[in-house]
């Protein structure tokens, strides 16, 4: 009996098991009082295995895939983003949109919860099995741009290419060069029905000619992003400052174009022990 135990023990190291191994003696004095049959204690010390391999293999996909701070949609209160559908929302978590290599955008003013969900479709992906990568367009442009000084464009694109879902975070937010823009068409282009995308952006589609500084790109560009595409809009309040609604001007504070009407100054200092997180 313990040479049959030693040999299975000595079989988990062999085969790399470690939860299995530790499992394995009170799993057996387990089968000794009859509280779990042999088939019963086999299924327990795999799946015990199995489950530490998965939260493994999720921890270090979401770490490649850049997914952090991790976010989930159980932790998204739609309650308070009414613009927004929720069952629209659940339906993308299905993540049919990847299969069909679909460009899902998030337009939105900033602190509607863009990113987040953005980031908790890419973890949904990532616990799927899906390969995702995320990062924000100027990341995206520079490195394009590093690369291609370095004469590795093509390699650059291609592992931009790989991943069944690549997130592009925050378009519209610095402005990109006419050279950023021809590398970023260039990678969509080669990513166009073959990889599906997560796009965030704070500007409408019709004022990409001036976030790509040239409309001609910016056209070509919107042409093959809203072929095969789902487009969620969302209108409402910042999210960042809803704690602090009395300090912030009313137009910012509901997202409501800047002009007109201009916004009133308040007399005095805000108090000083307020941080206000305006990114
Ligand atoms: P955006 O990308 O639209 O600027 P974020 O997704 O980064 O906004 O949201 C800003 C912060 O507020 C994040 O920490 C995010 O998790 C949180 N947040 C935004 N909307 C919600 C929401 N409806 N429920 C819970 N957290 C939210
Ligand atoms: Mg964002």
């Amino acid at each position: 009996m313990t040479e049959v135990l030693d040999r299975i023990a000595s079989h988990l190291v062999g085969l790399r098991m470690p939860r299995a191994l530790e499992a394995l003696d009170h799993t057996v004095q387990q089968i000794e009082k009859g509280e779990l049959s042999t088939l019963e204690a086999i299924d327990s010390l795999l799946a015990e295995e199995l489950s530490v391999r998965e939260s493994r293999r999720i921890g270090v996909a979401m770490m490649t895939a850049r997914l952090t701070p991790p976010k989930t949609l159980e932790g998204f209160d739609f309650a308070f983003q009414p613009s927004l559908d929720r069952d629209r929302i659940m339906a993308l978590a299905q993540l049919d949109f990847i299969e069909r290599t679909e460009v899902v955008h998030f337009l939105g003013p900033p602190g509607t919860g863009k990113s987040h969900l953005a980031v908790a479709l890419g973890v949904a992906a990532v616990k799927a099995g899906k390969s995702v990568y995320r990062c924000t367009l100027a990341e995206l442009i520079e490195a394009l741009s590093r690369s291609e000084r370095e004469g590795r464009l093509v390699e650059k694109i291609r592992f931009y290419s790989r991943a069944s879902l690549l997130i592009i975070d925050e378009i519209g937010y610095l402005p990109i060069t006419t050279g950023g823009a021809n590398l970023f068409f260039q990678l969509v282009n080669a990513r166009y029905e073959k990889g599906a995308m997560i796009l965030t952006s704070n500007r409408g589609f019709a004022e990409w000619g001036d976030v790509f500084g040239d409309p001609v790109v910016a056209t070509a560009l919107l042409d093959r992003l809203l072929h095969h595409a789902v487009v969620v809009q969302i209108e409402g309040a910042s999210y960042r400052l809803r704690s602090h609604a009395d300090l912030i001007p009313e137009h910012v504070r509901t997202n409501a174009p800047i002009s007109p009407p201009p916004p009133k100054r308040r007399r005095g200092r805000p108090p000083k022990n307020r941080k206000i997180e305006m990114t």
